[in-house]
């Protein structure tokens, strides 16, 4: 049996997963796995920018209080607080490490506008933010020379007495399945966006460290709350920018209005994400959308100039996928899934727990996003949580022995047996007919509007598609980039979270941030200011609540 041994393993090369390893490998022996190369992580795709009170006219206390109002007041204060007294810093260092971000005419930083902001804080790159910081972390890491395990898949975590004690992987250009010895596990494994049909996400979002995290015994916090982008491609979903509306963007449905107007008077276009998903979404179902189900993001009036400038990506998308020019045509545009806020449960510093396991990124739940998520945001997370949780990892682990050999062993065995059982199934159901079942079943009855029946139904449809893996069956039996494979065993982990989704949905009984019940429409702090936590148990995921941590932005009503 193989098995690596090594102090610290962070799984994922994304943003949060580079930034935890060149953290740790300050201190330790680090290496990273990623079921990917890093670079095709989905940071790379995060185009409109990152949020830091940069200039002398704002402050960090501005930006959370922004953070606060738009989380719905679900967001722990003192995390967010941490984020936003961090922003600073963790911009200038990426700088620093090389990120070309646009500038102003005097040379500085350059800001533009985003949604649920009343100061212009979101740095951007052009359209291309993501691309162009992940490009430069990873220079860092390979700087440092740290050890990348490439195109390994991690299927599951060991645990020996409630602590992780490492993980096993499963190779996927050769089938190998291999132990991973380690003292301290960091997951930041990204977002499950693709649960859902309509999503902005990469196909490889699955939400498979969550899933992970909590066969092992890691709860999973808030993950009803699930963001909607407002402004995704008719057709593709592919994403259009919060930006182009930050850089002045219109909405308009299909009288030519703006309608914006009637949903928040003055922030309009930049109202949070939860408040314009809803407002296009009523706009279609109402019948003052387009045929077919979309509104229109005009950007025209922003001329050539500044669309090439600040919004060349966006250009060549619409052009691509859609034939249209936003230089001379609106962009037609639909909400479609966006962003994970729930994930697994994490302290400040990474801590979930489970002792020796991390999470940060969009796979933890800190929480700083609540119940909404600022646009902006969560680039800046990944970035700030990822080093807190490096930093601490290579603490921890000056402290700690390595866990048994054997109890490993055992687990890489029950995995190799697992695997090989599905290759052998001869069942009837195909991984990717149940998949779209799934994203079907999640998109019509646990989408931006919600409410009773349709959530029970969710639940047990879910239910059934879980008891229907079990009679799965694969056509590849092969052992070199079967992806097939890979898809049946991210499946299982995506229809566990998908229940927990539901009935976390099902259960909280009232509306907040992205999460709307129609049957419940109004935000109930009396019985509902509280996370969501979800425990694995093989009958049920089991339910308990948690309180909010309050420092000074007491709740009050949400305008814009
Ligand atoms: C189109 C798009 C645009 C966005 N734009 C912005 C923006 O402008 N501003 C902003 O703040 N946010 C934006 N976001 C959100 C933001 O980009 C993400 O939340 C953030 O980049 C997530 O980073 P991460 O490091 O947590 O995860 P990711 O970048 O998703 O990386 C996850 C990593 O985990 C690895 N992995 C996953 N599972 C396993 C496994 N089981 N075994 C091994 N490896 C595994 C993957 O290979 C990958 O390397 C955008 C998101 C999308 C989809």
């Amino acid at each position: 049996m193989t098995m690596f041994t090594h102090d610290v393993l962070v799984v994922g090369g994304g943003l949060a997963g580079l930034r935890a390893a060149l953290e740790a490998s300050k201190n330790c022996d680090t290496v990273l796995v990623s079921k990917v190369h890093p670079l095709r992580s989905h940071s790379v795709a995060a185009q409109g920018g990152i949020n830091a009170a940069l200039s002398s006219d704002d402050s960090w206390e501005k930006h959370a209080y922004d953070t606060v109002k738009g989380s719905d007041y679900l967001a722990d204060q003192d995390a967010v607080e941490l984020l936003c007294r961090e922003a600073p810093a963790r911009i200038i260092e990426m700088e620093h490490f090389g990120t070309l971000f646009s500038r102003t005419g005097e040379g500085r930083i350059a800001q533009r506008p985003f949604g649920g902001a009343e100061f212009p804080r979101t740095c951007y790159a052009a359209d291309r933010t993501g691309h162009n910081l992940l490009h430069a972390l990873y220079e860092q890491v390979l700087r440092r020379g740290i050890k990348i395990y490439e195109e390994w898949l991690i299927v599951s975590l060991a645990v020996e007495d409630q602590r992780c004690i490492g993980a096993v992987g499963y190779h996927i250009p050769s089938g190998e399945v291999a132990g991973f010895k380690a003292k301290a596990t960091i997951l930041a494994t990204g977002g499950y966006g693709r649960i859902y049909q309509k999503s902005t996400n990469a196909l490889i979002n699955t939400g498979h460290g969550c899933a992970i995290a909590y066969y092992a015994g890691a709860p999973l916090e808030d993950m009803e709350f699930v963001q909607f982008h407002p402004t995704t491609l008719y057709g593709t979903n592919i994403l259009i920018t919060e930006g182009a509306r930050g850089e002045g963007g219109y909405l308009l449905n299909s009288s030519g209005e703006r309608f914006m107007r009637r949903y928040a008077r003055e922030q309009m276009e930049l109202a949070p994400r939860d408040i314009v998903a809803r407002a296009l979404e009523t706009e279609i179902k109402e019948g003052r959308g387009f045929e077919g189900g979309y509104v229109r993001l005009d950007l025209r009036h922003l001329g050539e100039e500044k669309i090439v400038e600040r919004l060349p990506g966006i250009r060549q998308i619409a052009l691509d996928f859609a034939g249209i020019d936003p230089v001379k045509e609106p962009i037609p545009v639909q909400p479609g899934q966006h962003y994970s806020m729930g994930g697994i449960a994490s302290s400040k510093t990474g801590e979930t727990p489970l002792m020796g396991l991390y999470a940060a990124g969009e796979c933890a739940c800190v929480s700083v996003h609540g119940a909404n998520r600022l646009g902006g945001n969560s680039l800046l997370e990944t970035l700030v949580f990822g080093k807190l949780a490096g930093e601490h990892a290579a603490r921890q682990v000056k402290t700690l022995e390595h866990g048994s050999e054997a109890i490993l062993e055992e687990a890489l065995g029950q995995r190799k047996e697992k695997i090989k059982a599905l290759l052998e199934k001869n069942g009837e159901e195909s991984v990717a007919a149940m998949r779209e079942e799934m994203r079907k079943i999640m998109t019509e009855k646990v989408g931006i509007f919600r409410e009773e029946k349709e959530l029970s139904e969710a639940l047990q449809e879910v239910r059934e598609l879980k008891k229907r893996y079990k009679n799965l069956a694969l056509k590849n039996k092969g052992g070199v980039f079967n992806y097939e494979l890979v898809n049946a065993l991210e499946l299982e982990g995506m229809l566990n979270l998908a229940e927990v989704i539901s009935l976390c949905a099902l259960n909280r009984r009232e509306s907040r941030g992205s999460h709307y019940r129609t049957d419940y429409p109004n935000r109930d702090d009396a019985n509902w200011l509280r996370h969501t936590i979800a425990h694995y148990s093989p009958e049920a995921p089991k339910l308990s609540y948690k309180s909010v941590a309050i420092t000074k932005y007491p709740p009050e009503e949400r305008i814009y």
